[in-house]
């Protein structure tokens, strides 16, 4: 049953694996690394050819299922493609489902004005343009939003936006146009009501890229991550997404797909990783044995294979749950998937990387970089704890509305 799929997926599955086959896999260093010098953030000319050859062959917009733009696939099918092409770092921009732009490209979907959607969805659906999501700041925990605090005062017809935001993807990229920017509209108002969302043209006077951040050292080309400051930016009001206040309601919409397609890709680099290790195990011989023979080693793949395919479960469950049930109604399974899958993924990365030694380290190989990537969603898009905390809250309501008073 979990491998089931229409025979229109089927057959985009098989495109799909041929395309990473033949363009992604052999083209992959020379995508993640970018230009050299001070070109870091511009794409390398390549992106841009093979994003011509993925539309023409219709492995573009895979994620995309409200038009015609799109493949038009439920979120179920859709992880099996997601799946693919998460076996690559580099594929994602190459078949424009990358994040953020995939949360952002929701989000104006769902709740953008027909101007908005003309000035900045059409061309974030062609990939003609890039976009940054910025609600993360370095003076506030922001894992709790409602601490967020750059501020969104309203001008005569315009708003003026305020604040220092950190962790910005995407925000590098010299094809940046937008953000998608989160502060306070209305202190006094309840906590989940006192936040907006609002469009910030990101040649806006006042807005200033102030240093790259690193992950683990890599610097994520050619979307990379900002610190920005926003120095009393001044936007037309028709920028305000959905309306005053309701910044919340936005950003819970936005999470729920995006954390979920993190949870499909890694399963496909996981896949790798555990491919390679048994190839490295099974071609080299220490002591006497060839790794592939030991016990250890094999102890190592099986229960790999184990936590692997709990992962996937999950991740298909949570899938499945939004499809039938909504986004929302299907939070619990999203943050069980959000939780589970990164720590795993991340676990059988650093077991390859064990059994490939030295090599698995280096630049060789994807398993480094791929490490760093897990680790990372352990934090972004809310700490594990976050989720977990939600969890028992759901938990314990569950089962204390069981009680017979
Ligand atoms: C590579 C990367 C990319 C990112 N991209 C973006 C982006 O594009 N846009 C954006 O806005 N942000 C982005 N982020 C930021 C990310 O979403 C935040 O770092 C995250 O939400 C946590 O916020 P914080 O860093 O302020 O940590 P804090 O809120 O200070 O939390 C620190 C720690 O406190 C603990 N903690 C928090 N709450 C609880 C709790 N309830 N129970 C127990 N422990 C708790 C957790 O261990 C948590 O890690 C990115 C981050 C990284 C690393």
């Amino acid at each position: 049953m979990f491998d089931e799929m229409p025979e229109r997926t089927r057959a985009l599955k098989d495109r799909l694996e041929a395309f990473m086959e033949a363009e992604i896999y052999p083209n992959e260093r020379a995508l993640l690394e970018g230009p050299a010098g001070p070109g870091l953030w511009s794409p390398v000319p390549l992106l841009a050819k093979l994003q011509a050859k993925a539309r023409a062959q219709g492995l573009w917009n895979l994620f995309w299922n409200h038009g015609p733009e799109g493949a038009g696939l439920s979120n179920y099918d859709y992880t099996h493609l997601c799946e693919v092409l998460g076996r690559s770092l580099a594929a994602p921009s190459v078949f424009n489902c990358n994040a953020p732009d995939v949360g952002n490209m929701e989000i104006l979907a769902a709740y953008g004005t027909e101007a908005q959607k003309k000035t900045w969805l059409a061309p974030l659906l062609t990939a003609e343009i890039r976009s940054c999501f910025a609600m993360t700041e370095p003076g506030v925990a922001s894992s709790d939003a409602t601490n967020i605090e750059t501020e969104i005062r309203r001008d005569g017809d315009h708003y003026v936006v305020t604040g220092r935001k950190w962790w910005t993807t995407g925000a590098m990229s010299d094809q940046c146009r937008v953000a998608i920017v989160m502060g306070k509209s209305d202190p006094s108002a309840p906590k989940h009501r006192a936040q907006s969302m609002i469009l910030v043209p990101m040649d806006a006077p006042g807005v200033t890229i102030e240093r790259p951040l690193t992950v683990y050292g890599y610097a994520h080309p050619p979307l990379g991550h900002a610190e920005i400051t926003f120095d009393a930016v001044r936007v037309p009001t028709e920028n305000m997404l959905l309306g005053e206040g309701r910044g919340f309601e936005i950003a819970q919409g936005r999470l729920g797909p995006g954390r979920i397609h993190h949870c499909m890709r890694f399963i496909g680099l996981a896949e790798r990783a555990l491919q390679i290790l048994c190839q490295r195990a099974a071609s080299r011989t220490a002591f006497g044995s060839r790794l592939s023979d030991m016990g250890g080693i094999r102890q190592v793949i099986g229960q790999s294979r184990c936590e692997l395919e709990q992962a996937r479960l999950v991740t298909l469950k949570a899938a499945w749950a939004m499809d039938r049930h909504g986004n929302k109604a299907a939070r619990n399974e999203i943050a069980v998937a959000k939780i589970a899958v990164p720590s795993i993924v991340g676990t059988i990365l650093d077991r390859a990387i064990q059994v490939h030694g030295g090599a698995g380290l280096s630049q060789d190989l994807f398993l480094a970089e791929a490490f760093a990537e897990t680790r990372f969603l352990r934090i972004g898009d809310g700490p594990d704890e976050v989720h977990r905390e939600a969890l028992a809250r759901a938990e314990i309501a569950r089962h204390v509305a069981k009680v017979p008073a």
